[in-house]
């Protein structure tokens, strides 16, 4: 069965305990929560033993996802040929309940398993490299000035396929107990979102060069 059509949730590590209602079984939501995301977090067990978890970029080409870094990023070596763990989370609001045990947050989350591998093909860190610039500002690759050689073997891309992972997604209101209903408290929802702000050019930025039509894109 290829990865495509692989449903979420299918492996044991990647099944939900809490709240199964709220895991998605569809692929289609993996592909949302990435593509909708900014960021990822890289779990790995460091050289020691010791699980490191950082933050970092992220692009995705159908079933893969593209990590980068320095070639010293010592995540990035540790996790080379190792099974590691990449999440996204998009925090999309404060649930706050009449009661504090019933408090909770809404979100969209994707916690991805596999074995991740640096790429060593050229053209594909070439590609990798592309999908990750474009991931944060679409159309930034190709306006902005190509990695030179020197560049290109001072940074490693890292290839993890997206076979095993599971998107968890909580919506709505909070869920107080019937007792606790006519409690006088408040409760509702505080929504959370990321918000791009005004474009702020670099002070040494020539003048004449406006705001280019991708930037103003990603703000609007
Ligand atoms: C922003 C945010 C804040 C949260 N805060 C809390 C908190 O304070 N306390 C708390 O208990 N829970 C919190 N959660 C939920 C938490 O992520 C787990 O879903 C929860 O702990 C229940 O895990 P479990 O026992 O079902 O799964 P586990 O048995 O821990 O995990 C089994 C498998 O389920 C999948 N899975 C579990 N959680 C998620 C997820 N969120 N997204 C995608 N796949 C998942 C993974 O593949 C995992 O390997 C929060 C989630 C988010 C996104």
């Amino acid at each position: 069965m290829s990865a495509e059509a692989t449903p979420l949730s299918s492996t044991p590590r990647t099944t939900l305990r809490r709240h199964r209602e709220r895991g998605q079984a569809d692929r289609a939501a993996l592909y949302e929560v990435l593509d909708a995301g900014l960021i990822c977090h890289l779990g790995v067990a460091s050289a020691d033993g010791t699980p490191v978890v950082l933050p970092t970029a992220y692009g995705r080409d159908g079933d893969t996802l593209y990590l980068h870094g320095s070639s010293a990023n010592g995540a990035l070596r540790a996790a080379d040929g190792q099974r590691v763990c990449v999440t996204v989370t998009h925090l999309d609001g404060l649930v706050a309940a009449r009661s504090v045990f019933s408090h909770s947050v809404n979100y969209r989350s994707a916690v991805i398993f596999g074995t991740a591998t640096i790429v060593k093909d050229e053209a594909e860190r070439w590609d990798g490299l592309r999908l990750i610039t474009d991931h944060l500002i679409p159309g930034r690759w190709a306006a902005a000035r190509q990695p030179t050689t020197k560049e290109m073997a001072a940074t490693a891309v890292m290839s993890l396929p997206l076979a095993e992972a599971s998107v968890k997604i909580r919506t709505g209101m909070p869920a107080d107990e019937p007792e606790d209903l006519d409690l006088d408290v408040w409760a509702g929802v505080l929504p959370v979102s990321v918000t791009f702000g005004t474009p702020v050019p670099d002070p040494k930025l020539r003048p004449e060069i406006p705001v280019p039509a991708h930037i103003r894109d990603r703000v609007s």
